[in-house]
């Protein structure tokens, strides 16, 4: 059995002891099978002694259980890896960025504490999935929709502290979030925004309360466990529409990415989308080896407009009401029309709500806020598992054309195995920033696995270089990447390391999360 380290086997068998009476002891988990279930299926470190692999797993039903846990941990030292659902598939799962830390499972802990259709909220526990909060409301036929990210077996709790990000109005998790409670190291609860008023009656529905705004750092961190989050809903829509604009020449994406920006930042498009390199596909589609890094911008040009598609393209997603979206799609268009040779096709259009047999119709209702598991069936480059490299880039036509350059000349340098996806598709998960998602493999093949870690870290160096960071990675990669905002000699790490040692003395939660190390282990890991 895996130790955390600097802890006996007899002060841990001690612990253990101790967390099953807290919890019952059909939620203390040891055994190698269900230690196991706590792995990382898609770690970088398949077969070798690196990949992190939890010493237990304890889960309590509740936050006094949650306290309990803490303060036996914190007498013994032992380091506590706090997770939702565990279904953080390409940033690293279930398992804990250190060997020997105790998974602390919330899941258990799932329930639906309101859902207010008046005012468009609900309250959850972190247990709750995405499909759990969504057969509650239309178990009850109740007019607000969530916002599932692909895939929706994750929770919102989860998904919101990691900063993920959904499709529909909402889709900026974290920001959508409204009202906390959260366990610190030392076992107190406390609650954020209008939750520290007793008797509050508007915890989910004003973010600040009073004095410091501190929701923010206890995402992406280590400083407390989060028990009870509130996030704002979307009043169900009268409709939903989509359109394509498509432009011929590589240079269009200047004008175009201008356009959408005004589009998005003035509130028209309210919804996530990408900006594709149609030509890029269409280049995969004659069956060109060199899919997204070959061809003349000329010969791309020429191939894009034989097959009647742009150079580039973006679908437009809007949600509202049926005449204001007819109208807002109309007014893009004449937006967009300053672009010689823009091309527009309509999309789809649904009226909501949707009945049983027009949902199962749909190949993806991610966007219409019904959660779904069919990003599972998208194909891409073959492989046992991926990791995802996830650049925030400007809102730019220049920062997306360089962006491609850059990183497609850094796979052709490093020789990468697998071939660059057209174009690294660029999205508009966040507002007024782009993120590139990269699909990384990851496969069972030690040496295969070494070079690709290799190339991964060149990428966030290359990144870092352009002024580019990633919004969130894989465990494995939380060093690399906070080494990267360094800005005045990495005072923002020390000041995340000034909070973890007032807060967490023992150095108890999530060691190493985000790069965030305590005291005791911060040397060893420099
Ligand atoms: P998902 O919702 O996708 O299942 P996870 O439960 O795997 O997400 O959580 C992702 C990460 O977020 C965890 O690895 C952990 O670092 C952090 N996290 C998740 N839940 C909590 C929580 N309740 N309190 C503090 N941190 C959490």
């Amino acid at each position: 059995m895996q130790l955390p380290p600097g802890v006996t086997s007899k002060d841990f068998s001690a612990a253990l002891e101790q967390f099953a009476n807290a919890v019952g002891k059909d939620w203390v988990f040891s055994s190698e099978a269900d230690v196991n279930l706590y792995r990382d299926s898609y770690t970088p470190f398949w077969h070798e002694e690196k990949e992190p692999i939890p010493s237990a797993a304890v889960a309590p039903d509740n936050v006094e259980q949650v306290q309990q846990v803490v303060r036996i941990a914190s007498q013994y030292k032992i380091p506590l890896w706090p997770i939702s659902t565990g279904k953080n598939l390409g940033y690293g799962g279930a398992a804990p960025r250190m060997s020997g830390t105790v998974v602390l499972d919330l899941k258990r802990m799932n329930r639906v504490l309101e859902v207010n259709e008046k005012n468009h909220y609900a309250l959850v526990e972190p247990g709750v999935s995405y499909f759990d909060l969504y057969h509650y409301i239309r178990e009850r036929n109740l007019k607000v929709w969530i916002d599932p990210p692909d895939p929706g077996w994750g929770s919102l709790v989860g998904n919101a502290l990691e900063r993920g990000g959904g499709y529909t109005p909402m889709r900026d998790h974290f920001d959508a979030h409204c009202g906390m409670e959260i366990v610190m190291a030392d076992g107190e609860v406390v609650r954020t925004g209008m939750g520290a008023l007793p008797n509050s009656q508007t915890w989910q529905q004003y973010k600040y309360g009073f004095g410091p705004y501190l929701d923010g750092i206890f995402s992406q961190s280590n400083f407390g466990i989060v028990t009870k989050m509130g996030f704002w809903l979307y009043p169900e829509p009268e409709a939903y529409l989509s359109g394509t604009v498509s432009v011929p020449l590589r240079d269009d994406i200047h004008k175009m990415v201008e356009v959408f920006a005004y589009l998005a930042n003035s509130g028209i498009v309210r919804g996530t989308t990408s900006v594709l390199k149609t030509s890029s596909f269409l280049q995969s589609d004659r069956g060109d080896t060199t899919v997204g890094l070959g061809g003349s911008t000329k010969s791309m040009e020429q191939y894009a407009a034989q097959k009647d598609l742009g150079y580039w393209s973006i679908d437009l997603p809007f949600y509202g009401a049926a005449n204001v979206i007819a109208a807002e799609w109309e007014y893009a268009k004449e937006k967009f029309s300053v672009i010689p040779g823009v091309k527009f096709r309509d999309g789809v259009s649904y009226r909501f709500p949707l009945d049983p047999q027009q949902l199962a119709k749909i190949a993806n209702p991610v966007p219409l806020g019904v959660p779904s598991l069919t990003t599972f069936s998208i194909g891409g480059p073959r492989s046992q598992g991926h990791i995802w490299f996830s650049p925030i880039i400007p809102m730019t036509g220049e920062a997306v054309l360089q962006a491609q350059d850059v990183f497609e000349q850094a796979y052709r340098d490093m020789g990468s195995p697998s071939a660059a996806p057209p174009g690294f598709p660029i999205w508009s998960f966040f507002s007024r920033a782009f993120v590139i998602i990269y699909f990384m493999p990851i496969e069972h093949d030690v040496e295969k696995n070494r070079r690709n870690r290799e190339i991964f870290r060149q990428l966030i160096k290359i990144a870092a270089q352009h002024g580019w960071g990633e919004y969130r990675t894989h465990t494995a990669y939380m060093d690399d990447i906070m080494n990267a905002y360094s800005f005045n000699n990495h005072a923002l790490l020390r000041l995340d390391e000034t909070l973890k040692d007032a807060l967490d003395p023992n150095g108890i939660l999530a060691p190493g999360k985000s790069g965030v190390w305590p005291k005791r282990m911060r040397k060893a890991n420099a």
